[in-house]
């Protein structure tokens, strides 16, 4: 039996929610470069030039990237041969995030309730998703996930027989009604099947998997590559000023579904695309 302490969790959360607000991910960063080589709008490549500035000013004066420093959502895969003492694991993340959101002077975005609206003053409670797993150690994923993005995400239960040229559509359809709201180029997370709450936190997971990662299943990846192409087909372009860079990628996610159903999820992430993940073990 692995012990962790419930406060190397709080630390490690705490630094987490720093270091993504303040260092863009390999990933992203590589993805606007190479857009900026394809991107076929002088906007466009305007636009992109300044998320590159953008980011480097924030990873050299460890400052926010963006304003809305984003919903802390977690999704943690939990050992089962593992004991944390001294507290719950929930309780350790949140108290990690009040610190973290606090000592890194990031913005406060969480209301106590959708209609008090009234801050609760250290962007907690995050959203913790927990997954069992058959290890001897703790893998914390974390995302400050933007509020513009999320806003435009949508969930629809299509017909088996829409298939997947109704699921195309339908994602099409979700990306061109974001438009710029969703502060494109987007990471575009898609969860297919499950049922009306597992394809949300299908949506979402995906948008964990690093940026140029396929699905290992080839039919899926072959989708993901495919609505890549007709999102940025779509011209809405680099913040939404026109351009060929409406996607940096597209994420899919599938699993079994009711013979009757096929629930499809669509969770818009903005360019600011901040995740960490860390190991405790
Ligand atoms: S959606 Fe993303 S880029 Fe837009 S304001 Fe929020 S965090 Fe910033």
């Amino acid at each position: 039996m692995k012990i962790i302490e419930y406060q190397t969790i709080v630390e490690e959360v705490k630094e987490m929610c720093k270091k993504a607000n303040y260092n863009l991910g390999e990933d992203v960063y590589t993805a606007f470069s190479q857009a900026l080589k394809t991107e076929k709008s002088e906007t466009g490549r305007e636009v992109l030039s300044q998320l590159i500035e953008n980011a480097d000013i924030a990873k050299a004066e460890q400052v926010p990237m963006c304003q809305d420093t984003g919903t802390a959502v977690f999704i943690v895969e939990l050992g089962q041969n593992c004991q944390i003492t001294g507290g719950s694991l929930v309780e350790a993340i949140n108290e990690g995030v009040a610190k973290g959101y606090g000592e890194g002077y990031l913005r406060n975005s969480i209301i106590h309730h959708p209609l008090d609206r009234k801050n609760t003053g250290n962007n907690t409670p995050a959203i913790v998703h927990i997954e069992l797993v058959e290890e001897e150690h703790i893998v914390i994923h974390m995302t400050a996930k933007g509020g513009g993005a999320e806003n435009m995400s949508d969930l629809k239960m299509l017909k088996p027989s829409d298939g997947v040229d109704g699921i195309k559509e339908y994602v099409l359809d979700i990306v061109k009604k974001a438009g710029p709201n969703a502060c494109p180029p987007l990471v575009v997370g898609i969860g297919i099947g499950g049922n009306f709450e597992r394809c949300a936190y299908l949506a979402k997971k995906s948008l964990f998997r690093p940026i140029g990662i396929r699905n290992h299943d080839q039919t899926i990846a072959a989708m993901e590559e495919e609505l890549m192409m007709e999102i940025n087909r779509l011209g809405i372009g680099p913040q939404g000023l026109g351009g060929s860079t409406t996607a940096l990628d597209v994420k899919i996610e599938a699993e079994a579904c009711h013979i009757a159903a096929l629930p499809v999820a669509v969770n818009l992430n903005c360019h600011a695309s901040r995740h960490q993940t860390s190991i405790l073990m």
